[in-house]
């Protein structure tokens, strides 16, 4: 299912909620009529059995995404959610009959779909309540947990009397909200206006911030729970816990060693001290500690850089010209490129081979001096060009060898930003990140990818893209600062890059590429909110992107489609040309735009980078044909790029090199046949 095969294609692949956690959007409709199949719970109870031995079977505790959740995440399910939640009922009955024999003390049911505005739309209400009043009558105690925002005003009163022994709610999520603009999670307000039945059920206080990897020096969990225990929640009613799951946080500080530098000591937390908060937080006592919390604030706020203000301020002086490109896309783009119709490329990145992995390794040890590594790093890039013009790809790359992970390298340049040794987090089955702490003011400290351009252009006489991660995701991958808005740390970000965009400019780069793939995954939960974050989101990429001359194309990517209702952001974006995952999509993202106003150049992926199948060339034509007949990117094929869904860095050189000749083939195909 993730893989893919000839015959059937690879399941789509999208963004947890509002986290960087890769899933699989699961295709109930796959079988019209019968329930799923019984689920393989094997793992699942092997891995539960493995923590009962290591815990005592008191302590370990399953968890698994509720039956809700499950049924929305499925795409384009033509059932309406309480028919769709009903075919999954079985499964998770068989589940609880297994649990039920083996002592658990309770379920886990992860539910982030309470939390997202869906909640309050006909028919979820019904699918909650019917869900967990068949789910209850299974004699396991169930927690119901919802995590990455507050519940909406609607929704609350309904969902703290689902059935279940515990609802654990995030008391910190970011991006949620009460709608009416302050943007800040409003559960303790809830409980405030509308009570909490603690005699039904126990309440899961979520008051240590798992999305954040700073440790909570002002004193929040203790302050959240004291005013729990205020409203008269009695101690054994409550359950510290976490806001979200640990699963988004690097594992241990202590990993770090003699890497963690003076400044950051004792000031991050990641998921081991955030246990400690958590066992710390649930010995606060109810009237104490006041003094010691509010003691806290003031040392917390004296850690506040007072300079980020001043560089927002800066900023703003650029004034509105700073945030437009010189010349509207009608008159600009006749200065820029012009190939031919359907021009091919690629998003960036070619295999990342073992010998390209150690190669970084190697310079990091010190067993590699810089101007060997360069060098190496050079016969890759030439390797890698030759290969590019040897197919006949029209507009080439580097091919990204130096780079590890797209924000790493860009983390690793600029100022304000710090790196752990192993802070690892999970992104896709084994495949984990190290993502940058944002730990001051974002400063470009010189130029960051002008010396691989340069490289490539040298090697060519084609035109070479410059290759460049945009501001949000920059911001959306890292773990950002607690003292200063998202908006302001993007805004920093499109200034650094900014100056970026210029440095490659200056080096007779005449085509950029900044990717924001992660654009979607920082919406908010909550729709309301969804205008406020574009609208950030677009001024940092436009801040970044307006300086280059009108003669330069700029381009940009985007991951995981799903792009239909943000659509007005992505053309307030004003790239020259959008190329867009699309192949795992259904086309949705071509209809939509074919039923907009977007007329700029266009390059929806025509195969998916995702599995190693290569994609004949009829396949691709059929492809390209489709776009054609669609009316994409004004009907003109000359504005219709041709290129693979996203960068081919886990791809193997065989199936890379099959593919993309298969590509070329049919992009020339499709030109002769015009
Ligand atoms: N330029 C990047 C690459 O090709 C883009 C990756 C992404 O969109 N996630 O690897
Ligand atoms: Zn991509």
């Amino acid at each position: 299912m993730a893989r893919g095969a000839p015959s059937a294609p690879a399941l789509d692949m999208s963004k947890f909620f509002s986290t960087n956690y890769h899933c699989l959007i699961p295709e109930p409709e796959a079988a019209p009529g019968a329930p799923p199949a019984a689920p393989e719970l094997g793992p699942l109870l092997d891995r539960l059995e493995r923590g009962q031995r290591a815990l005592g079977a008191e302590a370990a505790v399953p968890m698994v995404v509720g039956p809700v959740t499950f049924a929305l995440l499925a795409r384009s399910s033509p059932l309406p959610p309480p028919e769709a939640v009903a075919r999954l009922l079985p499964a998770y009955r068989r589940l609880l009959r297994e649990l039920a024999q083996r002592r658990v003390p309770e379920l886990q049911l992860h539910e982030p779909a309470l939390a997202t505005s869906q909640a309050a739309e006909p028919g979820v209400r019904d699918a909650f309540e019917a869900a967990y009043a068949e789910l209850a009558k299974a004699g396991v105690p169930l927690n119901l947990v919802v995590p990455y925002a507050d519940l909406d005003e609607q929704v609350y009163p309904w969902a703290v009397r689902l059935p279940v022994a515990t609802l654990t709610l995030d008391f910190l999520g970011g991006g949620a909200g009460d709608c009416a603009g302050t943007g800040a999670n409003r559960t303790l307000e809830l409980i405030t206006a509308h009570g909490f039945p603690h005699a039904e059920r126990r309440l899961g206080a979520g008051v240590v911030d798992g999305r954040s990897v700073w440790a909570d020096r002002d004193g929040t969990a203790a302050s959240l729970l004291r005013a729990l225990l205020h409203l008269g929640i009695p101690p054994s009613r409550l359950a510290v816990t976490s806001s979200v799951s640990l699963q988004h946080l690097p594992y241990d500080t202590a990993l770090e060693g003699s890497h963690m530098p003076a400044r950051l000591e004792g000031r991050l937390a990641f998921a081991v001290q955030k246990l400690d908060e958590i066992v710390a937080a649930a010995a606060t006592p109810p009237n104490g500690g006041v003094a010691a919390a509010a003691g806290g604030q003031q040392a917390a706020a004296a850690e506040v850089d007072g300079s980020a203000a001043a560089a927002v301020a800066a900023l703003r002086a650029l004034g509105p010209a700073a945030y437009a490109r010189s010349l509207p896309f009608g008159e600009r783009r006749g200065l820029q490129l012009q190939t031919h119709a359907f021009p091919t490329t690629t998003i960036g990145s070619f295999p990342q081979t073992l010998e390209v992995r150690r190669l970084r390794q190697k310079l990091k040890a010190g067993t590699l001096s810089r101007a060997e590594y360069e060098a190496a790093v050079s016969g890759h890039i030439a390797h890698c060009v030759g290969i590019q013009e040897g197919l006949g790809i029209d507009v080439l790359v580097h091919g990204e060898a130096e780079r590890t992970d797209m924000v790493e390298y860009f983390g690793e340049k600029l100022g304000g930003m710090w790196f752990s040794a192993a802070g690892w987090v999970q992104s896709y089955g084994s495949r984990c990140v190290r993502p940058p702490v944002i730990e001051g003011d974002i400063a470009w400290q010189g130029p960051m990818t002008t010396w691989e351009y340069k490289v490539a252009q040298s090697f060519t006489s084609r035109p070479v893209k410059g290759m460049l991660t945009g501001p949000v995701t920059i911001l959306n991958w890292s773990f950002p600062r607690k003292d200063v808005s998202r908006e302001a740390q993007a805004a920093q970000l499109a200034a650094a890059l900014r100056a970026e965009v210029a440095a490659l400019e200056a080096e007779g780069c005449r085509i950029i590429q900044v990717d924001e793939p992660a654009l979607r995954e920082g919406l908010p939960l909550k729709r309301c909110l969804w205008a406020p974050y574009l609208a950030w989101a677009v001024d940092a990429f436009r801040l970044a992107t307006a300086v280059a001359a009108p003669g330069t194309q700029v381009v940009t990517h985007l991951c995981y489609s799903d792009f239909e209702d943000i659509l007005p952001a992505i053309d307030a974006m004003d790239a020259d040309v959008l190329t867009i995952e699309n192949a795992r999509s259904g086309d949705a993202m071509i209809k939509a735009l074919v039923g907009s106003s977007y007329g700029r150049d266009v390059g929806p992926g025509v195969y998916d980078v995702h599995s190693p199948e290569v994609p004949s060339v009829e396949f691709i034509r059929s492809r390209i044909r489709m776009f054609m007949a669609s009316g994409v990117a004004g009907g003109r094929a000359d504005r219709v790029w041709v290129n693979p869904d996203c960068g081919l860095k886990t791809r193997g050189w065989a199936e890379t090199l099959a593919s993309l000749r298969n590509m070329v083939e049919a992009a020339a195909a499709e030109r002769a046949a015009l």
